[in-house]
């Protein structure tokens, strides 16, 4: 999202008046916000691609009907929204979208969890809810391979981490292997 955060705060509050729940299921966050916000597979307010890093066995011929490609095992989206996209919500089975997909809002960064601080499950659901909900997803991506993790995490910079995200202080990984810390 390139829009800034209280523009996006502004829409939330008139989208959202009362609060929805969040729930950890099955390796997927079933959160409430996502029928009435529809942001994260649609067109995206900025062209820069957001990396959605694909499993070898959801690699098939014919995935650049599916997603756009940055390169073999990686999709990505920009300001034209996935290709999966439709007017239903998303067209693939949950075993044939991102691992990134299940987890948003958390986001897999430099090998910690994170929030994308403008979704506004985020911006509305208390913090110390949120935490324990990630540590939920953190385990979960810890019967993920190391290999599998490095792909699955986003590089990032300090700048854009500070603008975008906000840390819940798990750690997945390490340089040495798989790794759950809390911080
Ligand atoms: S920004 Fe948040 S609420 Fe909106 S669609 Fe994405 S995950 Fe769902
Ligand atoms: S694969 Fe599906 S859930 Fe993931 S961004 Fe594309 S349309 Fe959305």
């Amino acid at each position: 999202m390139g829009k800034r955060f209280w523009d996006y705060l502004e829409k939330w509050r008139g989208l959202f008046p009362r609060r929805k729940n969040l729930r950890w299921r099955d390796g997927w966050l079933q959160n409430g916000y996502c029928g009435g916000c529809r942001y994260c597979c649609g067109p995206q307010d900025s062209n820069e691609p957001f990396p959605m890093a694909l499993l070898p066995r959801q690699l098939h011929p014919r995935i650049e009907k599916d997603f756009c490609m940055l390169n073999a095992d990686t999709a990505y989206m920009d300001g034209r929204g996935c290709k999966s996209c439709t007017s239903k919500g998303c067209g693939l089975p949950r075993e044939g979208r991102p691992v990134a997909c299940g987890l948003f809002p958390f986001v897999l960064i430099n090998g910690n969890l994170y929030v994308y601080k403008t979704c506004p499950a985020i911006l509305f659901t208390p913090l110390a809810q949120l935490a324990p909900l990630g540590l939920e997803a953190a385990r979960w991506l810890t019967s993920f391979s190391h290999e599998e993790l490095r792909h699955l995490s986003l590089d990032m910079s300090p700048a854009v981490l500070a603008e975008k995200y906000i840390s819940l202080g798990i750690q997945i990984f390490d340089e040495n292997g798989v790794n759950l810390q809390l911080r």
